[in-house]
């Protein structure tokens, strides 16, 4: 999505990388990295409360999760209010919320190379059980957080709640919706991308007008990793956003504006130099990982991260995560909305990168599971925004990209994958779309169902419906629900179905507001389509 942002001209602009590339700029990165495991710092380099940006747990495996924390005792503070020292930070993880049965403890090390984030990849948990965790820093004690493992690959699975969100441009209003995203009883969230945005934060806060002062270094767009920082930190201030991260472990993945919008691989929208903009990439590469709950496989090598992965839920379910950004051609006929592009069907075009697309079609021979999820970032299916012949389509979404998609879809057919459910950000609206093989065939075979959440908080207060979204409805048969309002959607998934119900709160502009089902679908495992409840 585009977005008006200010571009960093004064002191702060890009540190100048004459000539560096590839090898060089992982180099320069690998400079940056802890000097060893040893834990150097003492208690008294904590003296206030260091979980400001609260506690997470994530990428949930049959025998352990990750847990992060970070500790902050200044959040907006480029060095987070800590010094160069390394700071050990116990954990434990227990059957109880009061900790009276540990089952797993340790001592990790937060480290200033890692802005004093802390990565525990917890092992030996069984299978499918509910834990709590915490971590002990000085004489501090975070919030208690509560995880899950994944169910045993082997086992017999019957029921799987999850839900999704994406898009939480904080100065554009409050994260209500996670607050009662927490109140729910999910195992996983999915969290499909645009985590932080590069806009402007004003001294306010924008929208939420909140009384905590802002630093200037918000009004221009992050390049450098101290930057990229600052916008995980104020973003991860939020109270609602912390409580979604402790009741659930979440899997990430992220999309353009962790980086700048609309990027394509090492191609910037701004024409930014690819030397320039390859340092850039590294620098939120890391900031991103920095601060969420994955393990070290996924921890960016300069300017590359492996962020596309795999999970399995029991025999029910299996999950592909996608990076569509990092490998992408770039947007055909210079992006935007275009009609007739013919560079849009170029078979030597691709969204994920060919060796993503043989990774995922492979994981979908492979599966055994009953359900096949994908979770990625932008619209897959058809969605002309007009109704001209031919019709205008988004050249950043899979319409610009459709030779790619058709060997996607072509693929899960020959494969014959089941259940194949598709979860998708972006657009920050919501819409529930049936996959066609061919989308200007309505009795082309349905191969699955796409469902496409909104944005927590991108686009302020939103609206349930306008002219865009009816015409949404009309030039696209395949999409069988459009609405503008903010928040999240939560699925319900047995053996026989998957049900969706579309979340949403009327404002974002002041907290408090409630939580209705706008709208539920449910689509059938033998015959996928969706049907409204
Ligand atoms: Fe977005
Ligand atoms: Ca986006």
């Amino acid at each position: 999505m585009s977005d008006t942002i200010v571009r960093d001209t004064g002191p702060l602009s890009r540190r100048r990388f004459l000539s560096v590339t590839g090898a060089a700029v992982t180099l320069a990165f690998g400079t940056n990295l802890p000097r060893g495991d040893t834990a150097a710092g003492s208690a008294s380099t904590v003296r206030a409360d260091p979980f400001t940006l609260g506690i997470a747990s994530g990428d949930p495996l049959a025998d352990g999760v990750v847990l992060w924390t970070r500790l902050a005792p200044q959040p907006l503070d480029p060095m987070g209010g800590m010094d160069q020292r390394a700071v050990p930070v116990q954990w434990q993880v227990a059957r109880d919320e009061r900790f009276r049965q540990v089952v797993r403890s340790g001592v990790a090390t937060a480290h200033p190379e890692y802005r004093h984030s802390v990565h525990v990849d917890v092992r030996g948990l069984a299978p499918g059980r509910q834990y709590f965790y915490r971590f002990r820093a000085g004489s501090h004690l975070s919030p208690v957080g509560r995880t899950r493992t994944a169910p045993d690959p082997r086992a017999s699975v019957g029921r799987l709640r999850f839900a999704f969100a994406s898009c939480q441009n904080y100065p554009e209003g409050f994260y209500t919706a996670y607050r009662h995203m927490a109140d729910e009883d999910l195992d996983v969230v999915f969290f499909l991308g645009d985590y932080i945005y590069e806009n402007a934060v004003d001294a306010l806060g924008g929208a939420r007008a909140s009384g905590t002062a802002i630093p200037d270094l918000f009004t221009v767009a992050p390049d450098t990793l101290d930057l990229y920082r600052l916008r995980y930190s104020l973003y991860k201030s939020d109270p609602d956003l912390q409580a979604a991260h402790a009741a659930f472990p979440w899997i990430v993945t992220w999309d353009d504006h962790e980086v700048e919008d609309n990027y394509a691989g090492d191609v910037s929208k701004y024409n930014t130099a690819v030397d320039d903009f390859i340092v850039q990439r590294a620098n939120a590469y890391r900031a991103f990982w920095e601060h969420q709950p994955l393990r070290v496989p996924q921890r960016p090598k300069g300017p590359d991260a492996l962020l596309y992965r795999r999970f399995g839920f029991g025999d029910l379910l299996q999950v592909s995560v996608l990076d569509t950004r990092q490998y992408r051609s770039d947007q055909a006929c210079g992006d935007g909305a275009k009609a007739g592009c013919a560079g849009a069907a170029d078979p030597a075009r691709t969204m994920p990168g060919n060796v993503q697309e043989e990774w995922l079609l492979d994981g979908m021979a492979a599966s055994h599971a009953r359900w096949n999820l994908i979770a990625q970032q932008t619209m897959l299916v058809q969605r002309k925004v007009s109704l001209t012949d031919p019709a205008l389509v988004s050249m950043d979404a899979w319409d610009g990209y459709q030779a790619s998609r058709q060997r996607l879809l072509d693929g899960l057919v020959q494969r014959e994958t089941p259940g194949v459910l598709v979860l998708t950000g972006d657009t920050h609206t919501n819409y529930a779309a049936d996959i066609k093989r061919n989308f200007d065939d309505e009795t082309s075979p349905t191969i699955g169902v796409e469902l496409v959440g909104t944005s927590i908080s991108s686009g302020g207060n939103g609206e349930d419906t306008n002219a865009d979204r009816q015409l949404d409805l009309a030039a696209n048969p395949h999409i069988k629900f459009a609405n503008q309002q903010r928040g999240y959607v939560s699925c319900a998934l047995d053996r026989d179905q998957v049900r969706a119900d579309f979340k949403v709160v009327p404002f974002i502009s002041t907290p408090g507001a409630p939580v209705t089902v706008r709208a539920s679908f449910t689509s059938l495992h033998a015959q996928p389509g969706l049907e409204t409840v």
